[in-house]
């Protein structure tokens, strides 16, 4: 099943037995907006400049690690997104689109990614995006335990820059990279963890990957029920 817009998405999500597309809760969009503005509006330009900063730097030092598969890959995958946003997402590793344009997410996946944050109004400006692996494990294959091992400590710097308010996981690799849970995906998936970071505790949830949403579209009416549980959560937590 190929999603190529949102009506054609939610005639998919029609045909397996999804019925009602709207959300379970009223969502003042003004109200909603200008409390996640707040925080940006409390950083001020030193601390903005400090963090691209800070970007640029561990871009720079994952630029020469000395990981075997920068030699198969096209392009280093570094992020998307803002920056200074309250959400981070962490994928698995990019996939050929990404590999070929230097962006996470920008292939089928990453579309798809973009319809399920839209459906809970956070467009794919809104949020940051990253990945566990920066460069393209060859053929799509699984990363190795090694790749992650020499990745992971800057995936962890980097979370600590961008400093988020909350964390969505997409997939195991994500999950089992990032915090310490012995289940699985499907057994977690739409679970509230806590990440540490510099001893703040982050919200974080892991949800299903888009690329498993894709063979296996059954999986997206969970999706769309975790999707709306983290909603109501980051609503409810800039309310306080
Ligand atoms: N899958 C991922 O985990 N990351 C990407 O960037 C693309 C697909």
């Amino acid at each position: 099943m190929k999603i190529k817009n949102s009506k054609n998405f939610i005639d998919f999500c029609q045909e397996i037995g999804i019925d009602s597309f709207y959300s379970h809760y009223p969502l003042s969009r003004i109200k909603y907006r200008k409390n996640a503005n707040k925080s940006q509006k409390s950083l001020n330009y030193k601390n903005k400049i400090e963090k691209l900063e800070l970007l640029d730097n561990l871009k720079k030092r994952i630029e020469i690690l000395d990981c075997s598969i920068k030699k198969t890959s096209t392009n280093l995958v570094f992020s998307d997104g803002d920056p200074y946003s309250d959400l981070m997402l962490i994928g698995e590793a990019p996939g050929s689109e990404e590999d070929r344009k230097g962006v996470p997410f920008v292939g089928q996946a990453g579309e798809l990614l973009n319809e399920i944050m839209k459906s809970i109004n956070i467009n794919r400006n809104d949020f940051y995006i990253t990945n566990i692996l920066f460069w393209r494990p060859p053929g799509n294959r699984n990363p190795s335990i090694e790749e992650i091992d020499l990745c992971i400590p800057l995936v962890k710097e980097h979370i600590k820059i961008i400093n988020p308010k909350y964390l969505i996981l997409l997939g195991n690799v994500a999950l089992k990279s990032l915090l310490d849970v012995k289940e699985g995906i499907t057994k977690v998936s739409g679970e509230r963890f806590e990440y540490i970071s510099e001893k703040k505790k982050i919200p974080c949830w892991p949800v299903f990957h888009p690329a498993f949403l894709l063979r296996n579209p059954i999986a997206k009416k969970k999706m769309w029920l975790d999707i709306c549980k983290i909603h109501k959560y980051m609503k409810n937590y800039a309310r306080n």
